[in-house]
């Protein structure tokens, strides 16, 4: 951990973002600080977690009562240090006038941006081991949940089906909050559930994750509800078929930005591209969204072991829409897809 000032040129950081002191130090609760100096990683937190940070971190645990950056403030200049990096972006204004005002002017506050999260975009065998867990918890709830959907069941019905079900399966909880989305409303492609029934002869977009031991999965699948039209089923393959197309493009030296490319080349053919408004994927790990991102004029490289989903989709106003997401990893043959779902059209008997 401690090489990590060497290598980015920085005397000391304090992580303030807690995945990020989960990743660094093991600590799961909800208040922290992480100070790297030169010598020593040290975790300030309250004393509501004492007993706990003593059990998840080897990293030296300090206690403080109340606000904890004037404890950190008192330690960096104990240590004499010259300068501190801050997750600006994280912190919020006043935080960050507070930490300056508190390190006073013979510390120099420089930018930890992104320190964190660039390693993080690369995952080690462990952090692989437990998101082939959740995706593997997220397909089993799904498929599960699957045979319960029937005509009349509201959306938000099929929510808290699929949620109780990751819940039941040890999921810490569902990684972000489940999308079920009938009919028309598939076309919104951050649909809340509601209360919308549930009919025959639609599409029924379910998008979901699990979070198990820290570590998110992501899917989207869409169903048909009875027999699919025939525009409902080209919707669906063009779909596919760019789905397929960017998974094609997924290998280690690829530009984000080509793999986006892929998708809309193929919903191009089709004439589906002006309905495919979002990214073509993220990164995914601690966090639901990470790096990297899969996105128009996004230049950052693809590398071995980062793990990202391929999600791309199509809305069409007063009729719904398609979204297939895959989580994958990256290795060195081009994607191994970690999502243990079939991908073709689903009809569910209304
Ligand atoms: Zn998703
Ligand atoms: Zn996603």
């Amino acid at each position: 951990m401690l090489a990590l000032l060497d290598s980015s040129h920085l005397q000391s950081v304090a992580f303030s973002h807690l995945p990020n002191i989960r990743y660094f130090s093991g600590f799961t609760g909800s208040n922290g600080v992480l100070l790297l100096t030169p010598t020593r990683a040290i975790l300030f937190t309250d004393p509501r977690y004492e007993l706990q940070a003593g059990q998840e971190t080897d990293v030296t645990v300090k206690i403080i009562r109340g606000s904890l950056w004037p404890e950190v403030a008192k330690t960096v200049q104990r240590f004499r240090l010259k300068t501190l990096a801050l997750e600006d972006e994280l912190l919020s204004y006043a935080e960050y006038r507070r930490v300056s005002s508190l390190v006073g002017k013979q510390v120099r506050l420089h930018d930890a941006s992104g320190l964190a999260e660039a390693l993080r975009a690369v995952k080690d065998e462990g952090e692989i081991a437990a998101i082939r867990a959740s995706m593997k918890l997220c397909g089993d709830a799904y498929l599960k949940t699957l045979k319960k959907i029937h005509t009349g069941m509201s959306e938000t019905d099929v929510a808290a089906e699929l949620e109780y079900r990751m819940r039941r399966m040890g999921a810490d909880g569902p990684s972000f909050e489940t999308i079920v989305a009938a009919g028309e409303r598939s076309a919104l492609p951050h649909a809340r559930p509601t209360g919308a029934k549930i009919r025959t002869d639609q599409l029924l977009l379910i998008d979901m994750g699990a979070s198990l031991g820290g570590y998110a999965s992501d899917m989207t699948r869409v169903v048909h509800i009875g027999k699919a039209s025939p525009k409902a089923k080209s919707l669906y393959n063009s779909v596919l078929e760019a789905q397929l197309a960017a998974l094609d493009a997924v290998r280690p030296g690829a530009k984000c930005a080509e793999i986006d490319a892929a998708a809309r080349k193929s919903l191009r053919r089709h004439g589906f591209d002006k309905f495919f408004q979002h990214s073509t994927g993220h990164g995914l790990g601690l966090e639901i969204h990470e790096g990297p991102r899969v996105g128009r004029k996004v230049a950052d490289e693809i590398v071995e072991n980062m793990v990202i989903t391929i999600e791309p989709g199509a809305y069409l106003p007063g009729f719904g829409g398609v979204r297939i997401e895959d989580t994958v990893l990256v290795t060195a043959g081009g994607a191994e897809i970690l999502t243990r779902v079939p991908k073709e059209l689903m009809v569910l008997e209304a």
